[in-house]
């Protein structure tokens, strides 16, 4: 890999509510925090990493609808946030629209990595590009796996969670025999984990038994400290950076480093 080039890694999971948008908001406030440059492309109509990242809605003047339609570039969307170094591009409910409107272009699952081509052009690139995906394997999360270099799995310490992972991995897989080839899976993180419930504990086994050193060291805990966070439009590594979900994420972040520093050097 070319160093000055932007690693970009989607966070993706059909299912919502696992953990996607708050793994991507704070993970990329870690990664900012030492030092790196960091773009979130929120590419939920639902909006949820603006939000929490404390764009208002009346400051979503041009959006990813914008960058998926062609009609904006990465740069001209991109808002700084309070957090130095972390930009985003913001989403807007004209997200819901935009499968019908470029479903007939040729390049339609391309869009997304053709605007961020443009944006690494630029003489101070992003060093990471977290994409924020929509719970649902369409158009939107293809064009992020078309753009990414890797997936980011956050899975939430529940029943059903390998269930729903071989359905995302055979999508990864579909992607990487079409459009991406290079397009690897970046980690599975577990979310919500509580230890005083048996069977979180055995998914955490399971999932580490079928899926081995893909899964993060990190768990990732149920904190209320991270939950409250959203609402006061701040990560919760800024609301709160000593409660175990910051600390968490901290964690998580330096594992990802210590990916990335042996990919480089590889
Ligand atoms: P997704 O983006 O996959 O839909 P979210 O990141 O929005 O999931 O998380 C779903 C809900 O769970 C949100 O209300 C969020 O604040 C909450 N949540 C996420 N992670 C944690 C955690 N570690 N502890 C407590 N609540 C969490
Ligand atoms: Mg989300």
């Amino acid at each position: 890999m070319i160093s000055n080039t932007p690693r970009i890694i989607t966070v993706a999971n059909q299912k919502g509510g696992v953990g996607k948008t708050t793994t991507a908001i704070n993970l990329a406030t870690a990664l900012a925090a030492i030092g790196e440059k960091v773009l979130i492309v929120d590419l939920d109509p639902q909006g949820n990493a603006s939000t929490g990242l404390g764009i208002d809605r009346k400051d979503r003047l041009i959006s990813s609808y914008d960058v998926l339609t062609a009609n904006a570039t990465i740069e001209q969307a991109s808002v700084q946030t309070e957090v130095p170094g972390l930009w985003i591009v913001p989403s807007t409910l004209d997200l819901l629209g935009v499968e019908m409107e470029i479903a007939a272009a040729p390049d339609r699952v391309l869009r997304l990595r053709n605007a961020l081509r443009v944006a690494s052009q630029r003489s101070e690139p992003f060093t990471y590009i977290l994409l924020d995906c929509p719970p649902s394997l369409n158009l939107l999360t293809l064009n992020s796996m078309a753009a990414a270099d890797s997936v980011l799995v956050p899975l939430q310490c529940e029943f059903f969670a390998l269930e729903g992972l071989s359905q995302l991995l055979q999508t990864v897989q579909q992607v990487r025999g079409s459009i991406n080839p290079q397009l690897e899976i970046q980690g599975i993180v577990l979310t919500m984990f509580d230890g005083r419930n048996n069977l979180a504990n055995q998914v955490v086994q399971d999932v580490r038994a079928h899926m081995g050193e893909k899964v993060y060291e990190t768990v990732i805990p149920r904190n209320v400290r991270v939950s409250e966070a959203p609402s006061y439009g701040k990560p919760a590594i800024l609301y709160d950076l000593k409660c175990s979900g910051s600390q968490a994420y901290l964690q998580l972040a330096s594992e990802v480093i210590r990916q990335e520093r042996r990919l480089r050097a590889a």
